[in-house]
């Protein structure tokens, strides 16, 4: 699974943070973990498809946490969504996304599922399915707020077929009722047993949301044992009494709820806007639980590192323009499919790392031959300035250019919203 954060302050957006909103990329699917103002543009600069929302898990109502939710439904009623939507969040969250949907007049092509929790439970699995289910539990907070955590089921262990076929098994059948915990006896009255072909069951994948609340139980028990917990920290310890009047945790807290849960990796977020640095927030925290870690906005964390590889495949790439024709290798963006990390656009427009182009040891770089380029690049002119946005942005590009002598192919790291693919 991925878990990137979207919008990591508190209460009011900043120059450079915005409002809480996490997603977990799970197999193909998106979990939103609540919905602040702007959380459909930081999926999209963040390069996770919309479309492929299962869930949205608010926690609780202040504005901030769910002032995204109708802009989104909306977006997704506009792309003629027709597969179903569920909504989680406290009792009331159905009024309010149905009245303002009647309000604006909008009836969604696609279903929208439900899932309200009530203010006296102790727990509510409030999404269930074959691979993973959701738990909420309330939190401590100046009004109700749930935290949330996805957990996917265990894996049935690995069957050792080498072994099972050495030991007399041949059929099907036998290779699942070994597979389902059950010994097989074979014809010559010998017992193959399953704990001898079937490997431990392989535990599910977990992540914890935590926010908006001061220390309290209910925290640990949703964050135990989870590769990663995302827990707010939005004071540092000197302003410990103002997170408990305010029913927020400090540094301190959330170090002591990773700690009591045994959690792998401790992020943390929803920072207050007083903190300019939050990397003094993270010195605190570790100090309290080394494993930690800062929410960064847009900054995928993969709750298993071995995860990382190959799971990235850009879908679009941009190939190096021929510069002696003032040809355009780029043939649209379907074919630009591309296999792995290796083969990177290149950022500045150089040698791509596939080299398709026949000029890759020209060394014309001066101004008047790379504006003649662009007079003749054509469509992929259009596509560069769709990509990059802003003229100001491509004359930077230009005048580092002059300064590279380097034929050497450029490749990036698909990490900012310049990047125009579809991560996850
Ligand atoms: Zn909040």
């Amino acid at each position: 699974m991925i878990v990137v954060p979207l919008g990591v302050a508190s209460a009011t957006p900043t120059a450079v943070r915005h409002l809480p909103s996490v997603a977990l990329w799970r197999e193909g699917s998106v979990f939103l973990f609540d919905c602040g103002e702007n959380t459909q543009m930081r999926m999209l600069q963040a390069g996770i498809k919309r479309s492929k929302i299962e869930a949205i898990f608010i926690t609780h109502f202040d504005v901030d946490h769910y002032s995204g939710l109708l802009g989104l439904l909306a977006t997704l009623q506009l792309q003629r969504r027709e597969k179903p939507l569920h909504i989680v969040g406290p009792k009331g969250i159905k009024d309010f996304v149905e009245w303002n949907l009647k309000f604006a007049d909008i009836d969604t092509n696609y279903e929208i599922t439900f899932h309200e929790i009530a203010e006296d439970i102790e727990s509510d699995v409030v999404h269930d399915e074959d691979e993973y289910y959701v738990e909420a539990r309330p939190l401590k907070h100046t009004k109700f707020c749930v935290g949330y955590r996805f957990q996917e089921k265990d894996k049935p262990g690995k069957v050792d077929a080498d072994k099972a076929e050495k030991m007399g098994i041949s059929k099907d059948e036998q290779f699942k009722e070994l597979k389902a915990g059950k010994d097989v006896t074979l014809n010559d009255g010998s017992v193959v047993k399953s704990s001898d072909i079937v490997g431990h069951p392989r535990p599910g994948d977990s992540f914890a949301y935590v926010t908006d609340t001061e220390y309290t139980p209910n925290a640990v028990k949703l964050a135990m044992n989870t590769n990663i917990l995302y827990h707010e920290a939005t004071f540092g310890k000197e302003l410990k009494d103002k997170a408990g009047e305010t029913g927020h945790s400090s540094t301190v807290d959330a170090a002591r709820v990773a700690t009591e849960a045994q959690t792998k990796l401790l992020v943390i977020g929803h920072f207050s806007a007083r903190y300019t640095n939050e990397h003094d927030l993270l010195k605190e925290a570790r100090e309290g639980f080394y494993p930690a870690w800062l929410a960064n906005e847009l900054r995928p964390i993969f709750t298993d590192p071995m995860h990382e590889r190959g799971i990235i495949t850009p879908k679009v790439e941009i190939n190096e323009i021929d510069k002696n024709s003032g040809g355009s290798n780029y043939k649209g963006k379907k074919n630009y499919k591309s296999g792995g990390k290796k083969n990177l656009r290149s950022r500045k427009g150089g040698s791509s790392s596939r080299g398709r182009s026949s000029s890759r040891g020209s060394s014309s770089r001066d101004r008047s031959s790379s504006s003649q380029r662009s007079d003749s690049r054509g469509k992929s002119d259009n596509y560069k300035r769709k990509t990059y946005g802003s003229s100001t942005y491509s004359a930077n590009i230009k005048d580092k250019k002059d300064d590279s002598d380097s034929n050497s192919p450029r490749k990036i790291t698909p990490r900012s919203s310049y990047d125009d693919f579809d991560r996850f």
